[in-house]
C-alpha cells in the first residue's frame, strides 16, 4: 500500500490557528464545515450538497483557500510534462467524448512505440513526466505498451511515465486474457510510475450508463486504482462533471474517492474538469457555469480531507479560470503540456506553449508561489519567473 506523499504534516492543526474570513463566519453552513474540519471529523454528502446549494460563491472559496493555505501555505505546484495520445481509435464512444474516432475514420491515427518516442525527442530536456492516455484500440493487448514503455525507458530513462486510464487497463487486460491486478504488475515492471485518474466520469453507475455506456463500472475504477496502490503506483483521480448529474451525485463521487483513499492511500491528486460542450454532443447536459466550476473545485478541496492535491485543470478550465481556481482551494495547476488533445478536440483553447517563466509568472499574478515539482511530489524547488529556484525541503509547510 502506499503512503500519502510525505509533502503536507499537520495541516488540522494549523487550521485551528488561522484566521477565519467573516465570509465564512457569517455563513452558518461554511462556520459549521469549518468546525468539522477543525475536530478532524469529516464533511458529510449531506453537508457537500447544502454548501454547494446554501452559501455564497465568495464565502465558499475562502473556506477553501483556508484548507489549502492550511495545507500548502502560498505554494501552488506545477510540473514540466508532455501529453502524448497513444490512439485516437476506440472501441467505445462515450457521449462527452470529441477525441475517439472509429478505425476507419480518416483522422484515426495509432502511434508506433518510434513515432511516440520522436514526439517526446524535442522536450526531453526539459520535462520530467510524459502523461500518456488513448483510446480503447481494438487490437492492442498488454505487451503492446509494456514494449512501448520499454522503449521509452531506454531513450529517456530520467522521464517518468504516467500512463493508461483505469477502463484502458481493463481493456488491455481482457484482450491479453489476464486480470487487471496482473495487467498492472506486468506494466509496472515494464517502466509504468503512475495512473492518471481519467475516466472517472461521475461514479454513480445510473449517470454512466447514459453518457459512457461499456465504459468500466464506479466500483470497477476504484478497485483498478485500489490494485495499482497495493502495487505501489500512485494514481490520480478525476471528475467530469456539467454533463446529466445532480449535485448529490457530485457529492456521492467525492464520497467513494475518500473510501477508496481510506482504503488504499496511493491517490495524489484531484483533478475536477467541467464538459466542454458542443452542439453535438449530449444535449441535455446541464452544463457548469463560470461560478459552479468554482464551487465543485472549493468544494473537493474541503470534502477530500485525505487526498493531498487538487488541480486546477487549465487545459479544460482556461487559464484566467484557473488563477480563480487556485486562490479558491486547488493547489496544483496543470504544467507546460506541450501538446494537448482531448480538451482541445472538444473545444478547448488554452496554450499549451507555455515555458516555466510563464508558468510562473501566471501563479506569481495571484500572490502566490509557483513550486516545480516531480511527478510523485517528492521534490520540490520555489520557482521565480525571474528565474530563480530555490530547493524546498519536504515536508512542504506553511509559508510565512
Ligand atoms: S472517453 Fe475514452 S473510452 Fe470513451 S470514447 Fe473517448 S477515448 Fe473512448
Amino acid at each position: 500500500m502506499l503512503a500519502v506523499p510525505p509533502i503536507e504534516q499537520d495541516w488540522v492543526s494549523r487550521l485551528n490557528t488561522m484566521r477565519t474570513p467573516l465570509s465564512v463566519s457569517n455563513q452558518p453552513v461554511l462556520a459549521e464545515a469549518l468546525e468539522e474540519l477543525k475536530n478532524h471529523r469529516r464533511i458529510s454528502v449531506e453537508q457537500g450538497i447544502r454548501m454547494h446549494n446554501e452559501t455564497t460563491i465568495s464565502g465558499l472559496a475562502a473556506l477553501a483557500d483556508m484548507v489549502k493555505r492550511s495545507r500548502f501555505g502560498d505554494n501552488v505546484f506545477f510540473n514540466e510534462n508532455l501529453h502524448v495520445n497513444t490512439t485516437n481509435i476506440c472501441t467505445l464512444a462515450c457521449r462527452f467524448c470529441a477525441f475517439r474516432r472509429g478505425s476507419r475514420h480518416e483522422e484515426a491515427y495509432a502511434l508506433s512505440p518510434e513515432e511516440f518516442i520522436s514526439r517526446i525527442e524535442p522536450f526531453s530536456n526539459s520535462i520530467d513526466e510524459v502523461h500518456a492516455v488513448g483510446g480503447l484500440h481494438p487490437e492492442w493487448k498488454v505487451d503492446d505498451y509494456a514494449k512501448l514503455f520499454r522503449d521509452v525507458k531506454l531513450s529517456f530513462p530520467g522521464i517518468s511515465i504516467k500512463s493508461l486510464t483505469a477502463v484502458e487497463v481493463k481493456h488491455i487486460a481482457r484482450r491479453s486474457g489476464i486480470s487487471t491486478k496482473e495487467a498492472l504488475r506486468t506494466l509496472l515492471g515494464s517502466g509504468l510510475d503512475s495512473l492518471p485518474g481519467g475516466g472517472a466520469e461521475i461514479l454513480v453507475d445510473s449517470v454512466r450508463d447514459r453518457i459512457c455506456r461499456g465504459k468500466e463500472l464506479s466500483q470497477e475504477y476504484l478497485a483498478i486504482h485500489g490494485e495499482a496502490h497495493e502495487l505501489g503506483i500512485p494514481t490520480n483521480c478525476t471528475m467530469l462533471f456539467g454533463t446529466i448529474e445532480t449535485v448529490r451525485e457530485r457529492m456521492i463521487h467525492l464520497d467513494l474517492l475518500r473510501q477508496q483513499q481510506d482504503k488504499s492511500g496511493g491517490f495524489q491528486c484531484f483533478v475536477p474538469y467541467p464538459f466542454l460542450p458542443d452542439r453535438t454532443r449530449l444535449p441535455e447536459a446541464s452544463l457548469s457555469s463560470p461560478e459552479e466550476i468554482i464551487r465543485v473545485i472549493s468544494i473537493s478541496r474541503i470534502m477530500l480531507d485525505n487526498i493531498p492535491h487538487v488541480k486546477a485543470y487549465r487545459m479544460n478550465i482556461g487559464d484566467d479560470m484557473a488563477t480563480i481556481a487556485i486562490k479558491s482551494g486547488a493547489d496544483d495547476i496543470d504544467g507546460t503540456v506541450g501538446h494537448e488533445e482531448i480538451m482541445h478536440e472538444a473545444g478547448s483553447m488554452t496554450r499549451t506553449d507555455y515555458n516555466r517563466d510563464e508558468l510562473a509568472r501566471l501563479v506569481e499574478s495571484t500572490g502566490q508561489t509557483a513550486v516545480r515539482r516531480n511527478t510523485d511530489y517528492t521534490s520540490a524547488d520555489v520557482y521565480r519567473s525571474n528565474g530563480q529556484i530555490h530547493r524546498l525541503e519536504l515536508p512542504i509547510v506553511e509559508q510565512g
